[in-house]
């Protein structure tokens, strides 16, 4: 075992035990808006302006990738009502990938925040305003039995640095808000892969390619169910449709996705808010 892995493990494990003192710390202070700061009414809220700051992500939108309908989008009919060019193009093999909202300055902070800052906390806000699109890809959450929420995996020298994976912190929450099943193990990720930043089409697919497979308790585990890929960001999509692939491959029955913040191409071309380096260690799970 190499030095390196060895000293990053050891240093994960420090900064693990840091966010659990801080997190001890947290519970003995007022609450505080996990955005902006400011003492707020109860745990896990946001302040008023920083909710009113969040763009919600629940006007019209491609049927199949949950693009929001921007101005100037080219949108056509398809199989799944109104799609984006993209996915008549290239269709992904998931239905739906709603996100809570939108990337803007306060959806970056709080995704930030609990990937490099290690407030765990924040992933049970996040999970609430996603637990509400679980009702976009599957209706009637209760009755539909066959649901499973299944994180976008990290590699495991990554998550052994890190202590954790976010998108699991999340799965975990929409599950007991929801009451459905979640599977962190199903999906495995092989490669810890490079930034996604600048990448070509192509070049994306070609690094996400071979990345994930199922492990053979989740090829028993997703076959004949309707299976939520869970991640923090979804940026150009690759990750997803990566998952999404194999997940089709191992038969389940249908694959769809929810994320906590999507970047729109509209906040793309109008401002400069995607900090692409802070998530180009491993595409965030999901990079451009
Ligand atoms: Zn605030
Ligand atoms: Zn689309």
């Amino acid at each position: 075992m190499a030095y390196a892995q060895i000293r990053g493990g050891l240093m994960g494990a420090v900064r693990w035990g840091r966010a659990g003192l801080r997190y001890a710390a947290d519970l003995a202070l007022p609450p505080r808006c996990p955005s902006c700061g400011v003492i707020v009414g109860g745990d896990r809220q946001l302040c008023l302006s920083c909710w009113q700051a969040l763009d919600f992500l629940d006007g019209p939108a491609c049927g199949r990738c949950s693009m929001p309908l921007v101005q100037g989008a080219q949108m056509m009919s398809g199989a799944d009502g109104v799609m984006c060019g993209a996915c008549l193009a290239d269709p992904p093999a998931f239905h739906g990938a709603p996100a809570a909202v939108a990337y803007g300055p306060v959806a970056r902070r709080l995704a930030l925040r609990l990937k490099y800052g290690r407030r765990v906390g924040d992933a049970q806000l996040m999970a609430q305003y996603m637990a509400r699109r679980l009702r976009d890809v599957a209706g009637d959450v209760g009755a539909e039995a066959s649901l499973l929420l299944i994180p976008v995996p990290l590699h495991r020298w990554r998550l052994w640095r890190r202590g954790y994976n976010q998108s699991a912190l999340i799965a975990q929450h929409m599950a007991r808000i929801s009451g459905a099943s979640w599977d962190a193990h199903a999906l495995v990720r092989h490669k810890a892969t490079p930034s996604l930043q600048g990448k070509r089409k192509r070049e994306r697919q070609a690094i996400v390619t071979g990345v994930f497979s199922l492990s053979d308790h989740g090829a028993r585990h997703i076959r004949g169910r309707h299976v939520v890929l869970i991640d923090d960001v979804h940026a150009s999509g690759a990750t997803l449709r990566a998952c999404a692939r194999i997940l089709q491959r191992g038969g389940a029955a249908k694959i769809s996705a929810i994320t906590w913040a999507r970047v729109v191409p509209d906040a793309i071309m109008t401002s400069n808010i995607f900090d692409f380096a802070a998530w180009d260690s491993d595409m965030g799970s999901e990079g451009l």
